[in-house]
């Protein structure tokens, strides 16, 4: 067994960190406040060649590995968790079903801009009234004349302010009761289509967050993604990946929030002392610590399991599941060691707090993590 990374994922890991260091943290608490997406930060990582990591160079991508993937967005979301989950679904949710489903026609047209940057990547499932139970898609797509006919809403879709075009599920037939649902690809600029953002957010406040609305949108047949009817199986599929991503950037929040409160604690002085000399905090971060050892120890071994082109379903959904908990966990407790400062905004630990939440609830709730891992060991 080995633990160490390539020289390749060395680089990046370096590249990142301090790409993320002198470019993505200095801004953070500022976009946070001004609910600012950074527009600036994607062009950057586009000049980087991030935009495009795990795809291949043929579509503008940099043929790297999911463990890379993993390490970017950690390290994006140890400086801004909202920085984080924009890349993370770019690549995950926006340009993953494209990467695994779509023809060579409609790689080359829809996932080379989002390798580029020039597009990015979003991913169109969840709908008012379809969450968690996300076969309950109301949205409708009539084929007539060798195109789609959309109506329906998506909401809390990220990116698709900043995407040139996204995939999404609507129905395409029905069998009885059972509903035939397909992902198609729609161009945001499409007639009838709208992208709302206005949703006022508890965290990840410079990211997009939007609610779509279809209005008898008309796309060609030919933007089906993969084979109708396959479109739950398929996003099913990228949800997986996506996980992988969700567990990076919780390790990520984690790490940056462990960090402040063990500089903290050395630095602030009770009772004539530091108060990492009293016994109460140092366990704390010790405990800290270890849950976010096992916690990036379990994002790699799903993104590796996934490189290695074997089955990693059920250890993405645990490496999601427990890293989301433990940095709830971890952001609380470094609120908790900087006391009424933590409060504050300008300490950075409320905000990774407030990021922290989502990792919970996105891409499939912890109790939905549950769920899978139950089927998975035979429940
Ligand atoms: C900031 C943000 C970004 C997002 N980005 C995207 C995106 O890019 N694309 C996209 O498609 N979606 C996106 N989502 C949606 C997200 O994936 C859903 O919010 C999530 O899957 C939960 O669905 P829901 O909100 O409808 O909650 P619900 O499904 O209504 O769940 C409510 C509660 O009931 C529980 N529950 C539901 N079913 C069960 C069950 N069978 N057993 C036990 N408990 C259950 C849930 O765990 C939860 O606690 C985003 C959400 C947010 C907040």
């Amino acid at each position: 067994m080995n633990f160490d990374l390539t020289i390749e994922q060395k680089i990046i890991q370096k590249t990142i960190r301090e790409f993320s260091e002198a470019e993505v943290a200095p801004g953070a608490e500022q976009r946070d406040k001004d609910k600012r997406f950074p527009k600036e930060i994607f062009q950057k990582l586009g000049e980087l060649g991030m935009m495009g990591l795990p795809f291949p160079q043929k579509y503008g991508g940099a043929d790297s590995d999911t463990i890379s993937f993993a390490i970017v967005v950690e390290e994006l979301s140890r400086a801004c968790g909202s920085t984080g989950i924009t890349y993370s679904a770019h690549i995950s949710l926006g340009g993953a079903p494209l990467h695994l489903f779509g023809t060579e026609e409609q790689k080359q047209k829809y996932l080379t801009p989002i390798c580029t940057g020039e597009s990015l990547g979003a991913f169109g499932l969840t709908e008012p009234n379809a969450g968690s139970d996300a076969g309950g898609t109301q949205t409708e797509a009539v084929l007539k004349n060798n195109e789609f006919i959309i109506n329906g809403n998506k909401c809390f879709i990220t990116n698709a302010s900043f995407a040139k075009h996204l995939a999404l599920t609507a129905i395409t037939g029905r069998d009885g009761a059972k509903k035939e649902i397909s992902a198609i690809i729609v161009p945001t600029h499409a007639k009838g289509f709208q992208v709302i953002d206005n949703y006022e957010k508890m965290g990840l406040n410079a990211s997009n967050t939007t609610e779509l609305v279809l209005e008898d949108v008309h796309v060609p047949e030919e933007n089906l993604l993969g084979k109708r009817g396959e479109g739950f199986r398929q996003f099913l599929i990228t949800l997986d990946g996506g996980r992988i991503g969700i567990g990076a950037m919780a390790v990520g929040i984690a790490q940056a929030a462990y960090e402040k409160a063990l500089s903290y604690a050395k630095e602030r002085k009770q009772f004539g002392k530091s108060i990492s000399s009293f016994q109460a905090i140092q366990f704390k971060l010790a405990d800290m610590a270890m849950k976010i050892e096992l916690a990036r120890n379990m994002v790699y071994k799903a993104a590796w399991l996934k490189d290695q082109g074997r089955k990693f379903s059920k250890e993405a959904s645990m490496a999601k599941l427990y890293a989301s908990e433990i940095c709830m966990e971890v952001t609380n407790q470094a609120v908790q060691i900087h006391g009424g400062y933590g409060y504050m905004k300008e300490y950075h630990v409320e905000r990774f707090m407030r990021d922290a939440k989502l990792l919970e609830i996105g891409e499939g709730t912890s109790e939905i993590q549950r769920l899978v891992i139950a089927r998975s060991i035979g429940c």
